[in-house]
């Protein structure tokens, strides 16, 4: 980073150094509360990737060979610079992708959570050992890191998810190229500034600012990046499988989400609807996991509506920073009128506008990127506005008469990522918990909630089989070695020896 008493540059961090790209471009980065420029940052062209990876490249023969108790070590330091620093970056965050103080304040300490957990993985990282079937040999496996790994990050969570993808790949002993999304530079900038201080050595992490279409792209394509991490749309992730695909090279992959919440007829209605309003207007509707589409049992569908609405019209839309504040802006303009354009498309299939529906309006607001949080109701399973992620506070109520049904509805769209039910019949609870199929899956509580210790993801479009989080990250970072040992100091013929005469 470079700062002026005007301007901040965000630029490159390669092999330990800020650097400019090969060409002096830059992009805005701007505030989507206010409209107010925030920093520039640099865009990079593929012979930067390039320059990222060889440095990687050439770090990750030492760093693989550091003992992994010792790469731990770094993770508690990096740790306790994010606890230490909780607040500056909590409002950071938010004056960069808009969020409210709350809520970046806990994506902060997602961060810190995952470093200290990942730390002591430097003391596990347990593989297997087990019996042989030949006498005087030895049978085990371990984790072996995969190379190079290149991290393709989202704006929404943008230190969260890149500390979920980072820290497992750098204590299995990987080596870092980072490509975090364009409109949160200033995060992975903070975040770089803290693993130069911890001590990180030099080209252990990489960052390289730039568009997808050019950095992201150029990072895929890469012949010396063994692993692809991205979370971000189905449509990008599409391409960049694909790509790896052709390429035979490991993608891990976390994208989108049409994510549900049923509530049954004897559900408590009062605690459905806390979790209800959080998933579906927490984080402006941003977030993978927020609901977008409310299930309801007909028999108390009226009695939800007539409250939910109430809720939704009394929160307050505004900047982030003001603690008064419960719903933040969304983070463009082309989300704002692709939020805009789905509500169109929803009064255009049918559907019953209850709440909301506008970009909002007034002396302060018009400066950012404000819409109304939005309810629509009579909404059918498959309109396009239940089918498709919005990405945004859109709310679609679809009316069922059964369990049964509830769950076939859940269960009818392209993704899997996180479901809910509210119901206080333990029957239908473990039904629940068998039948609905997305990776997550919530009882009495919303589609929001994961701790860092547990693997996050999902099924269907929404991943290729992959985790994040909890010890199945490992898995994207790491190869089995399975090795053998024979002290036995002659050839043992494994399935053969110990077979000799077959009765
Ligand atoms: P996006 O447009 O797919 O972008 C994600 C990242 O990919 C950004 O860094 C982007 O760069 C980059 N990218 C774009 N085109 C690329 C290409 N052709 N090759 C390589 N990289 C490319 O998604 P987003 O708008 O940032 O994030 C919202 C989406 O992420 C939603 O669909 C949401 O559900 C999903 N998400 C999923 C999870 C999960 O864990 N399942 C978590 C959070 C978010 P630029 O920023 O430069 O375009």
């Amino acid at each position: 980073m470079s700062t002026t008493s005007t301007t901040v540059r965000y630029l490159n961090h390669i092999n330990g150094e800020w650097v400019t790209a090969a060409r002096e471009e830059y992009k805005d980065n701007i505030n989507p509360a206010t409209g107010e420029i925030l920093g520039h940052v640099i865009q990079s062209a593929p012979e930067d990737v390039d320059r990222a990876v060889q440095a990687a490249k050439a770090a990750h023969k030492s760093w693989r060979l550091v003992p992994a108790p010792e790469r731990g070590e770094y993770l508690y330091r990096i740790g306790q610079l994010l606890k230490e620093r909780k607040e500056q970056l909590a409002r950071t965050l938010t004056q960069e992708m808009g969020k409210v103080l709350v809520e970046a304040r806990g994506e902060v300490q997602e961060a810190i959570d995952m470093a200290f957990f990942m730390a002591g993985e430097g003391r596990r990282l347990a593989g297997q050992t087990v019996p042989a079937e030949l006498p005087d040999k030895h049978a085990m496996s371990v984790r072996a890191p995969v190379g190079v790994v290149g991290i393709i990050t989202p704006w929404n969570f943008p230190i969260a998810i890149a500390t979920w993808k980072m820290f497992p790949a750098i204590v299995s002993g990987n080596t870092v190229v980072w490509k975090p999304a364009s409109d949160t530079p200033a995060m992975a900038c903070e975040m770089m500034k803290i693993i130069e201080e911890a001590g990180l050595p030099k080209g252990v992490v990489n960052l390289v600012y730039g568009s997808g279409g050019t950095v992201g792209n150029a990072l895929v394509e890469h012949p010396d990046v063994n692993v692809i991490s991205f979370t971000g749309s189905s449509e990008v992730g599409r391409t960049i499988a694909a790509k790896g695909g052709q390429l035979l090279k490991k993608v891990s992959l976390e994208m989108g989400g049409k994510n549900a919440i049923i509530i049954m007829d004897d559900a408590d209605l009062q605690l459905a609807l806390d979790g209800v309003l959080w998933s579906a207007f927490g984080t402006t509707g941003q977030r993978c996991t927020a609901c977008s589409r409310l299930i309801v049992h007909r028999s108390v569908q009226q009695e939800v509506e007539r409250e939910l609405v109430r809720r939704a019209q009394a929160l307050t839309l505004g900047n982030g920073l003001d603690e008064h504040v419960d719903v933040g802006p969304v983070i463009n303009r082309s989300a704002l009128e692709q939020i805009d354009k789905y509500v169109q498309i929803g009064q255009e299939e049918g559907a019953t506008l209850l709440s909301g529906g506008q970009i909002a309006k007034g002396e302060l607001l018009s400066k950012g990127y404000f819409y109304h949080p939005t309810i629509f109701t009579n909404v059918s399973p498959t309109m396009r506005i239940a089918q498709e992620e919005i990405f945004g506070p859109v709310l679609s109520i679809i009316p069922v008469d059964s369990f049964e049904e509830a769950i076939e509805v859940n269960n009818a769209v392209a993704y899997g990522l996180s479901s809910a039910i509210y119901t206080n019949n333990v029957n239908r609870v473990f039904r629940a918990m068998r039948d609905l199929d997305t990776g997550l899956v919530y009882i009495n509580a919303g589609t929001i909630g994961a701790e860092i210790h547990l693997p996050f993801g999902g099924t269907k479009h929404t991943g290729n089989g992959h985790r994040d989080s909890g010890l199945a990250a490992l898995d994207v970072f790491t190869e089995w070695k399975s090795i053998y040992v024979d002290y036995s100091g002659k050839l043992q013929r494994a399935q053969i020896d110990n077979h000799p005469k077959d009765k």
